[in-house]
Parts: structure tokens; sequence; C-alpha cells
């Protein structure tokens, strides 16, 4: 059982050109006990380094970490009952996988009955006992990847500190070991901090997600709500697949309505700029905003297409290009051309487009997003 605080962590690295490089900033994040967090952000963003001051492989610069109310700063890695599984889980090539897994607990001298009796039942849950005597040379990836994870379950540690632990499998593998930790984190009902680069992968094994950018947490939310009402710009095109479409333009009141304006582009004559008009929803957030520069960004989902030109709701459709069609099989992406460079629409499997068609579309209001383009924030 564990709950983990860390309040104001920083870890500031000495640059090769004697800059500091802040690899952590000011990290302020709770987990609750028995939690499934998630951190996510693109690689470099000092995910890593925040698993490693956990667990005490790195000390910090700044900030305190303390599990279940004890402040830890000070306590050597081993004492801190964590278990730390990492991408690259060098398992011992020259021992099996049942002797990898009980090889922790032989250092720490645990009764050998107890030993087996751990091993046995974690090779169970992971689905091992097939493999128990080969060694790492003759196991797939999948259950070279079990037995790293069945070397931290046999500790039976407070938490587990998991760093991109699928990222060497393939996409079948993968999919099928993420499943299996959600299942594993339900059975052992231990709380787990879970890094990946991967948005999906982190949407479908969070309870909640802390998203990372340049050693900031930008924002920490369950999965729906990150994806419905990102905190900023970075969060709202880090967050989804694919990501968010952004314009860049102005707020207009035209009488009772706000109207967005997409900037007109010097030279280009092939499009127009959209001029979308905001929806009740949006309206009193933007107020201060007419005659500003905002960013409006929509998701792919939220734009309907149809292969007719007909207007059907006269002042609101639009017409774009199709640049690039792919299907998914149970949908298709549409690459359209826009006036200041391609966007993307969701579209269903069944509907039919070519490539440098013609079409009309429309944006889904209701699920308009607004940025303020100097603090990259969410006005709405
Ligand atoms: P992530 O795991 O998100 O990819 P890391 O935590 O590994 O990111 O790294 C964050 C930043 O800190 C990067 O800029 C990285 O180069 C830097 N960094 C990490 N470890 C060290 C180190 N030991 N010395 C100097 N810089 C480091
Ligand atoms: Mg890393």
């Amino acid at each position: 059982m564990a709950q983990v605080v860390l309040e104001r962590l920083t870890k500031v690295f000495p640059g090769p050109g004697g800059e500091s490089i802040r690899a952590v900033d000011n990290l302020s994040l709770v987990v609750e006990d028995k939690e499934l967090l998630v951190l996510v952000g693109p690689s470099g963003c000092g995910k890593t380094t925040t698993l490693r001051l956990i667990s005490g492989l790195e000390e910090p610069t700044a900030g305190t970490i303390s599990i279940n109310g004890q402040v830890v700063n000070q306590l050597p890695p081993k004492d801190r009952d964590i278990a730390l599984v990492f991408q690259n889980h060098a398992l011992y090539p020259h021992m099996s996988a049942y002797e990898n897994m009980a090889f922790g607990l032989r250092l720490r001298h645990y009764p050998k009955a107890e030993i087996e009796r751990r091993v046995k039942d974690t090779s169970q849950i992971l689905d091992l006992n097939a493999c128990l005597d080969r060694r790492p040379a003759a196991l797939s990836g999948g259950q070279r990847q079990r037995v790293a994870l069945g070397r931290a379950i046999v500790r039976q540690p407070k938490l587990f500190l998991l760093d991109e632990p699928l990222s060497n499998l393939d996409t079948q593998t993968r999919l099928q070991m993420r499943n299996e930790i959600a299942r594993l984190h339900a059975r052992l009902g231990s709380t787990m901090i879970y890094v990946t680069h991967d948005q999906i992968e982190a949407l479908t094994l969070g309870h909640r997600v802390a998203v990372m950018e340049a050693g900031v947490i930008q924002q920490v939310a369950a999965p729906v709500d990150l994806y419905q009402h990102p905190a900023n710009r970075f969060v709202a095109g880090f967050i989804g697949s694919p990501p968010m479409n952004f314009f860049e333009g102005t707020v207009l009141g035209k009488r009772d309505a706000l109207v967005f304006q997409e900037a007109a582009r010097a030279g280009v004559t092939e499009s127009i700029p959209i001029t979308v008009q905001m929806d009740n929803v949006s309206m009193p957030a933007l107020r201060g905003y007419v005659g500003k520069q905002v960013v409006f960004g929509i998701r792919p989902e939220d734009i309907a297409c149809s292969p007719s030109q007909s207007n059907t709701a006269p002042g609101r459709t639009l017409e774009a290009v199709v640049e690039i069609v792919q299907p998914l099989g149970s949908e298709t992406y549409l690459h359209l051309a826009g006036h200041a460079g391609s966007f993307v629409a969701r579209v269903p499997a069944t509907d039919h487009f070519d490539v440098s068609q013609r079409l009309s579309f429309l944006f889904d209001m209701r699920h308009a997003h607004f940025f303020d383009p100097a603090t990259e924030r969410t006005i709405v």
C-alpha cells in the first residue's frame, strides 16, 4: 500500500556545454494508494528522471518525495520498497526464467519454500509456467518482458514504477501486454506509476494521466477529461490521434454573434480563410477577445464532410479539396487542403471520397476549443 506525494520536485543536470538542464522542474503530484497513474510526454521531457528520483537512483536538486507520509529523500533505494521495471529489462542471460525471478529474493535471504511459492504464484499470474526452465535467449520478447515484470512482482513491493516497459515489443504483443498490466494491477492492488510516450497507451491504461512537457506537468486528469477539456494547447495537440487541428485567426463581433476569422495568408489564392460562428457555449468566454488573436482547435471527429457541394446549411458549410484519403477499415482519415496548411477529418468508412475532389464540410462548434496564442492556455 503506498501513496506517493511529490512536492516541488526539481532535478537539474549539468549539460555538456556547462549549461544546466532542468530535467524535472518544480513538479508536484499526488499518486493515490492503489492508483495506476500514467506519466506521458514526448521523449526527453523528464519521465525517466522522475521515476529515478522516486526510486532513489537520482538525488533531487530540490523538493521532497514522500511515501505514505514519510519523506524518503535520504532513504537509500533498497529501503524504499519500490520495484522499477525498465524498457531494457536486462535479464541475466545465463539464468532460467525461474532463476531470474527468484534471484532478488535469494539475495534478500528469503526461505527457499517462500521463494518457490512466490515464483510459482507469479508465473501462474503471468502465464509463464511452460517456460520457467528456459533462458532469456529461448523466450519471445513478450515472455521476456513478463519475466522482467515477474521479477518485480515476486518482491511484493508497495510501489511499482514501470518505465516504458512495452516499447520494445511488436504491436500485437504490446496490446496484449497492455491488457495484462491492467489486469495485473487490478489483481495485485498495488500503486503503479507507468511511464510511456504513447498517448493511446496512456489513455487506455491510466486511471489518471499526467501529461509532462519540458520537465513540467501540464495537466493531470482522467483520460476522458484530458481529451475533452485539455488545459492548454500542448495537451490538446498531444492527446488524441490524429491530433486536433489548429487554425490561427481573430475573434470578430458581428451584431449579436461572435465569429472566428482565420488569418489570411499572403500569396495564397486557391483557398479562402475559414470563417465560423461561435456557439453559445464558447461565446461568453470569448467576448473579451473581440479584435484579438486566438487559436481555434477542432478534433478530426468534429468535422462532418459531405461529398456533395450542395449548401445544406447556408452560411455555415465550408469547402475544401481532398489531398489524401487514408482508409483504416473502421473509419477513414481525410486530409483536406486548408488555407494555412492541411487539416484532418475522420469520416465513416462507408463514405466515399476521391483525391482532388472538392467537398463541403461543417465544424461541430459545440466541440470547438479556443486557446490564447500568448499563454497557450485554453480559453474555452
Ligand atoms: P524521458 O524519459 O522523458 O525521455 P529523461 O528523464 O530521460 O526524459 O531526460 C530528461 C532530460 O534530462 C533530457 O534532456 C536528458 O537529456 C536529460 N538527462 C537525463 N539524464 C541525464 C544525466 N544523467 N545527465 C545529463 N542530462 C540528463
Ligand atoms: Mg525515458
